[in-house]
């Protein structure tokens, strides 16, 4: 089974390269590219029988063959089988293939029967010519069609997993699920899985099989997940391995800096701050995820963390994955910090040559004890002086090897650096259970008091004039609004046009009042400009792209109106108006909808409407959409899953983390195996 594939009858060199770039390398990576659907070809369908839509085998006699011109020539065939007549279709065929078909002639044929010009039609069908007295092969099985398969043929992949197969009788692949594991899950022996999902019997439930909720398929999404799993706890493992600065001195400073803050933390920040600290006192690199919803309060949980650092004569970084918030944090951290004579330095990447030459000599030195950046922090060239503690906000755009580049960019002769990432996108704990099990989680679970919940409405955009008459009532009481512009196509220049046209639509019907606009294309100082002006009210109503999604704090914004409402994410739309509701006067998000919606569309919208709980929202979000949009697809970093879903096959997760606790314990050869099966061996997520 661990032969390579050349062993197999028909695997050239040429083809076996093929076969590599598809990530089969031997006979038993054959047995786990799973078919994607299967066609049913075990029974013969009468031709009276056939329904529109449907693929199914048939056989017949040809009746009459001609060719005429739609455009260009088209082969009909006509075949009956006493039940029912179907006009086979070809646009392209050879001189031969048309002189096949003459009458009297019997064929079978497997094609899906449409409704055509002509009645019932196939066009293009598998077709074979049967000699007298010759009947129709019909399949045991259900006939397997494997993914996508740049240039092999689905025949060929056939030929080749039932060689595969073959083979598997003598040496089978390792059952590496335990007895107990199995009995307690009631899923099948491995073997017995494998061959049923090549080769279902005729009676098999394609239904089930298709929704990929199959026990057989179960049985290794189930496996799957495990080797995930177990990959990123060996990760977590590894780091309580490796020694990092223990920060234990320095409670002085840490507890005058939180009695002198102008508010009191939350119980939940409490607590937070009390799993970071005693992280933070261990030999070994801390690695945390928090998770606060929009507007808890993580930032001042962060600098306190920051804070201990500094105490201990040690450097710390933070870093965010945009400009505008990674210059918020730097200038909330001035406001804290400054007290207490401590500058932070800035670094980013559109920073001039001589003011970058400075940070980084600070940095160097160690005279510049805390550093707030963009992902510039961790580039060629920054050396740290004695960096102890990394902290990452709005972690759900980085990925797990972001995270483990991280750590080793900040290795030294102290060992590791400390780590603390931070998202406002909640993550349902079944999902951050698989996407995060290499850390350690805390959750601000509670939003600090005094905050009145948003109310939140829904308003086809034909009401859009009542929409700017209350935007004008907010105003002229003295409260400031946003008007929100989605990224409607993945083009900066439509966002930007877009918000341009806002702008200027709302500069017209609101004249009395101060309107300024800010976008993703403008230079980050202009951007800064127009936020700040809007945080000092010197403007009343913000036009803004999803710029203003993270991050930005303007206490006196009760009013957040956002356009094409119904094209957006949940997560998103939630962190939108977490924007406003941060001061006392009650606040509302409205959102503009292009009518009719659809019942999907309107279903998400009332989540929004019925509920401000960010974990809520992001359970039906990834319900809704997959887990791809909660965690940022393409930047996350996470792997693919071969069979597995995180989403369909939600409720196997907790068993997955219970039984990768109980392998880990009693059979760890075999956790070692069941990750190298699933990963291969440079898959691990250690290695990047
Ligand atoms: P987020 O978790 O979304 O990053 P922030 O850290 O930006 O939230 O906090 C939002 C606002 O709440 C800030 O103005 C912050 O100063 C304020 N804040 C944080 N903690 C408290 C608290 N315990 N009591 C009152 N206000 C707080
Ligand atoms: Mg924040």
């Amino acid at each position: 089974m661990s032969s390579p594939l050349t062993i197999l009858n028909g695997v050239g060199p040429a083809l076996a390269r093929k076969l590599e770039r598809l990530g089969l390398f031997r006979v038993e990576d054959l047995l786990f590219l799973l078919p994607h659907r299967y066609e049913d070809r075990t029974q013969l369908v009468r031709i009276g029988a056939l329904q529109p839509g449907l693929k199914c085998l048939i056989t017949g006699e040809v009746l009459l063959a001609e060719t005429v011109y739609r455009g260009r020539r088209n082969l009909l065939v006509r075949i009956g089988d006493g039940s029912g007549q179907i006009t086979l279709r070809f646009f392209y065929f050879s001189r031969q293939q048309q002189a096949q078909f003459q009458p009297g002639v019997k064929l079978t044929c497997f094609g899906e029967a449409r409704k055509g010009s002509t009645g019932l039609e196939m066009i293009h069908p598998e077709y074979r010519v049967l000699r007298e007295n010759q009947d129709a092969a019909i399949n045991e099985s259900l006939t397997p069609i494997y993914p996508a398969t740049e240039g092999v043929q689905q025949g060929r992949l056939r030929n080749l997993t039932d060689q595969a197969l073959r083979m598997m009788r003598d040496s089978p692949p390792e059952e590496l699920l335990p007895q107990e594991v199995r009995d307690a899950l009631d899923l099948p022996a491995l073997s017995e899985a494998i061959i049923y999902l090549h080769r279902p019997p005729a009676d098999a439930e394609i239904g089930l099989m298709l929704e990929g909720r199959h026990p057989c398929q179960q049985r290794l999404a189930f496996e799957e997940l495990l080797a995930h799993y177990m990959s990123l706890r060996n990760l977590r493992a590894l780091a309580r391995t490796e020694k990092a600065r223990a920060l234990t001195g320095g409670e002085g400073r840490v507890n005058r800096f939180i009695d002198k803050l102008p508010f009191e933390l939350t119980q939940a920040q409490k607590r937070v701050v009390a799993e970071i600290l005693a992280d933070l006192a261990e030999p070994h690199p801390m690695m945390r995820l928090i998770q606060g919803d929009v507007g808890s309060g993580k930032t001042v949980v962060a600098a306190i963390a920051c804070l201990k650092a500094i105490a201990c004569g040690v450097q710390a970084a933070i870093m965010a994955p945009t400009e505008l918030l990674a210059e918020q944090h730097w200038r909330s951290f001035s406001a804290w910090f400054g007290p207490l004579g401590i500058e932070p330095a800035w670094l980013s990447g559109s920073q001039r040559t001589a003011a970058r030459r400075l940070a980084l000599e600070s940095i160097a030195d160690g005279s510049a004890t805390l550093i707030v950046g963009t992902h510039a922090l961790f580039q060629e060239g920054v050396d740290f002086h004695n960096l102890a503690l990394v902290i990452i906000d709005e972690q759900h755009r980085f990925g797990v090897h972001q995270r483990v580049a991280l750590r080793e960019k900040g290795v030294s002769e102290l060992g590791y650096p400390h780590q603390l990432v931070m998202t406002a996108t909640p993550i349902p704990r079944t999902l951050a259970m698989a996407a995060y099990a290499d850390l350690d989680t805390s959750v601000i679970d509670e939003l600090p008091p005094g905050r009145t919940p948003v109310t939140t409405i829904a308003v086809p955009e034909t009401r859009r004039d009542e929409v700017i008459a209350r935007v004008r009532t907010a105003c002229r009481s003295g409260q400031q609004a946003y008007w929100v512009c989605p990224l409607i196509e993945e083009s900066d220049v439509l966002d930007f046009e877009a918000a341009e046209a806002s702008y200027d639509m709302l500069t017209a019907a609101l004249p009395e009042l101060r309107v300024g606009l800010v976008h993703g294309r403008m230079r980050p100082a202009e951007k800064e400009r127009g936020m700040q002006a809007f945080k000092d009210g010197l403007i009343q109503l913000l036009v803004a792209t999803t710029v203003v999604e993270v991050g930005v704090d303007v206490p006196n914004a009760s009013l957040m109106i956002v356009e094409n409402a119904e094209r957006m994410g949940l997560s998103q739309l939630h962190q939108l108006r977490g924007r406003v509701g941060r001061g006392a006067t009650p606040s509302h998000c409205v959102l503009l909808y292009k009518p009719p919606l659809g019942q999907l569309a309107r279903n998400r919208l009332a989540v929004l409407r019925n509920t401000n709980d960010g974990f809520v929202v992001a359970q039906r979000d990834l319900e809704l959409r997959g887990p791809g949009e909660l965690l940022g697809t393409r930047q996350t970093g996470l792997p693919e899953y071969r069979i597995a879903n995180l989403v369909r096959d939600a409720e196997l997760i907790p068993k997955v983390q219970l039984a990768a606790e109980s392998i880990s314990r009693s059979a760890s050869g075999k956790a070692t195996a069941i990750v190298r099966r699933w990963l291969g061996d440079a898959g691990h997520y250690g290695k990047v």
